[in-house]
């Protein structure tokens, strides 16, 4: 695939902002390159731009080169700079398969980029020959796919999803937020092969991290450098480099929070079946579950009077009727099971 037809000719064209700490490479005792305070407060001095120390943590535990990570202030970040980097404002389009993550048509919308919407089909799956056809468009320049999907909890088909990126014309991102909780492989390793594709991951939902802000990018070296070169030079704080590094020191932690947390999704699965006013419970390779049931704003303000907040996404389409509930620890399972057995008895 030719990048460069994709790239907005001002992105190309711009010469990315040198900052002092990228300019000088080798090792020194006397920094008086960037106007920084000389008095240690152990944070004086400007972060590493390109976070090598996290890239190579990363790269070790992924077993994927560096040069193919991008690191941001949140997977949030990467998705706002995919969409400057491609897309023309009033020209080009993203493309994404409603019901999914909320931040593409906002990010979109920021940069009054034009979104399509290909809605997955009943069983939550790509309509793939519709989707390839938007991307036959030059003005078809991002095709977002979240698997395992916000908020339907399923993972998209692997065939497919193959498919798709061998066959669209322009890039195809997929969000792999919730791959630690899914039995599924991630697609890190197709960025090897594919220079349209990339891979976000984050250290908000498995890693127990949504508080520092800290999201990855996997991608070809061509798309990862156009990502440097937009960035904000310091998007990510020395704080949060130095959490995401103790983090990745601490893996058990995070392989036992997700053992924790599927054992919690089989247990609640189990108990939802068990209630009358519950009409559907959706498959889920996620941290949380889709779940419809008779009237959910009813049992929505129901769970908020015992101070239980789910999410209502019964207004979004093809989730009539339906609750996304999050995975809590055993006790506050227990605590939503209390109300939604309360419910039961007190008003249906
Ligand atoms: C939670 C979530 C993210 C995480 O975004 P961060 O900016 O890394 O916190 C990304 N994509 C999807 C689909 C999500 O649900």
């Amino acid at each position: 695939m030719n990048l460069e037809q994709l790239v907005r000719p001002n992105i190309l064209a711009l010469k990315a902002y040198s900052s002092a700490r990228s300019e000088f490479k080798g090792s020194a005792d006397v920094f008086l390159d960037a106007n920084e305070n000389p008095f240690d407060t152990g944070y004086n001095r400007y972060p590493d731009p390109l976070q090598h120390q996290l890239k190579t943590k990363i790269g070790q535990l992924k077993n994927i080169g560096t040069d193919h990570i991008f690191i941001g202030n949140g997977s949030d970040e990467a998705i706002d700079l995919l969409i400057r980097i491609f897309c023309e404002p009033k020209e080009d389009f993203i493309i994404t398969l409603p019901p999914t993550y909320g931040m593409y048509k906002v990010s979109a919308d920021i940069a009054n980029v034009a979104l399509k919407e290909v809605p997955l089909n009943a069983r939550f799956q790509p309509q793939v020959e519709a989707l390839l056809k938007l991307g036959d468009s030059p003005h078809g320049k991002l095709l977002f796919i979240c698997s395992p999907n916000n908020p339907t909890g399923n993972s998209i088909d692997k065939r497919l999803i193959e498919e798709i990126i061998s066959q669209f014309k322009g890039i195809v991102i997929i969000d792999e937020a919730y791959i630690d909780f899914s039995a599924e492989d991630s697609f890190i390793h197709h960025v090897e092969k594919y220079n349209n594709l990339v891979v976000l991951q984050t250290f908000s939902k498995a890693w127990g991290l949504a508080g520092i802000r800290l999201g990855m990018a996997f991608a070809s070296p061509a798309i990862i450098n156009l990502l440097n070169k937009v960035k904000p030079p310091y998007n990510v704080n020395q704080l949060t480099q130095q959490a995401g590094l103790k983090a990745l020191d601490n893996l058990k932690n995070q392989k036992d929070w997700v053992q924790k947390i599927l054992g919690q999704r089989a247990v609640i699965q189990q108990f939802l079946a068990g209630l009358d006013y519950v009409e559907r419970i959706y498959p889920s390779d996620a941290n949380f579950i889709l779940v419809k049931v008779k009237d959910p704003n009813d049992l929505y303000r129901h769970l908020v009077q015992h101070k239980i907040i789910v999410r209502n996404r019964s207004t979004v389409l093809l989730c009539d009727g339906c609750l996304r509930i999050s995975i809590g620890t055993a006790t506050e399972n227990e605590k939503l099971f209390a109300a939604m057995l309360d419910y039961t008895l007190g008003s249906v």
